[in-house]
């Protein structure tokens, strides 16, 4: 069992830093493809997606690259496997990283014992071809089991799973205590592509795509509320880019200008989960007490 801890005091980040943006790269490729029911992959699903590991997360690596800003490399094990030198090269331009499950399992639907498996494995994957100890990790769809068995079993720094929150908070239980960092529904499986699984006539999945100017103006929309909002409160944005969406031409063409133009705003600093986790337990986080009521909140 765990619960949140409650803070005491507000929320700040370091001096000079009025907007973080934490760019997460998904970088999963094919491992989420659609699988019909006889067990066989959809073909055309897995090629739409594949082309994040052989393209798409390269063209990601590059425009990063361009602007000189780090941001964290959400990676599965299974991915990892199959293309260790995006990754290695990542780790090299000092981006950080999480665990995304092996093969894109949607935790949600596994017992706890299969989930605490996979997570085990995915992290010696990791260890092993990436000399990478993880600090943080984001699950496919969380289960109910998700908090506790990183709680329970693991020493992540952080965790990068939950929907529900603007802000990081902390989440303590099994005699330790994990920061969990929100992510948000804007990223780019929601603005950018709509898939839908398959249905008569065609069986195959089908990809609707909205244009890159709408995707511009979501980004931005969501960069001006927040960077006003940042001058009297604490705020975070987190941008979620998968190698098989954001890695596309023209939808990467976007988040380069994005970049750019949230690059020229005051305050506004490019980090990774692990920089936004030490900034957080370094300077309000350890001040928290333990909740013994939610009145503090
Ligand atoms: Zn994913």
């Amino acid at each position: 069992m765990w619960t949140e801890v409650r803070p005491q005091q507000t929320a700040r980040w370091p001096d000079g830093v009025r907007l973080p943006i934490i760019i997460s790269v998904h970088h999963q490729s094919e491992e989420a493809a659609y699988v019909f029911d006889d067990g066989q992959v959809d073909p055309f699903d897995y090629g739409e997606r594949q082309y994040g590991g052989r393209r798409g997360a390269w063209r990601l690596l590059e425009i990063l690259s361009k602007h000189n800003v780090r941001g964290t490399w959400i990676v599965c094990g299974a991915t990892l496997e199959k293309y260790p030198q995006i990754s290695r090269e990542a780790k090299a331009a000092g981006h950080s990283f999480a665990g995304h499950t092996y093969e894109h399992e949607m935790m949600c639907n596994y017992p706890a014992k299969e989930e605490l498996r996979l997570i085990r494995k995915t992290v010696s994957v990791f260890e092993d071809l990436l000399g990478e100890h993880l600090k943080g990790w984001r699950t496919c769809f969380a289960s109910h089991n998700t908090i506790d068995l990183l709680l329970e079993h693991f020493e992540f720094e952080w965790d990068a799973s939950m929907w529900n929150d603007d802000l990081p908070y902390v989440i303590e239980g099994h005699g330790r205590r994990i920061l969990e960092i929100p992510f948000s529904t804007y990223s780019d499986a929601a603005i950018a592509v709509l898939i839908t699984k398959p249905f008569p006539p065609s069986p195959f999945c089908t990809w609707s795509t909205n244009t890159p100017r709408f995707i511009w103006n979501t980004l931005k929309a969501q960069f001006d509320a927040l960077y006003q909002r940042g001058e009297t409160k604490p705020v975070l944005m987190p941008l979620t880019v998968h190698d098989f969406i954001v890695g596309r031409p023209s939808r990467c063409k976007i988040l380069d200008d994005f970049i750019a133009y949230a690059k020229q705003f005051e305050g506004v600093v490019f980090t990774t989960h692990d920089e936004a986790s030490a900034w957080w337990w370094k300077n309000y986080a350890r001040e928290q007490t333990p909740s013994t009521a939610l009145e503090n909140s």
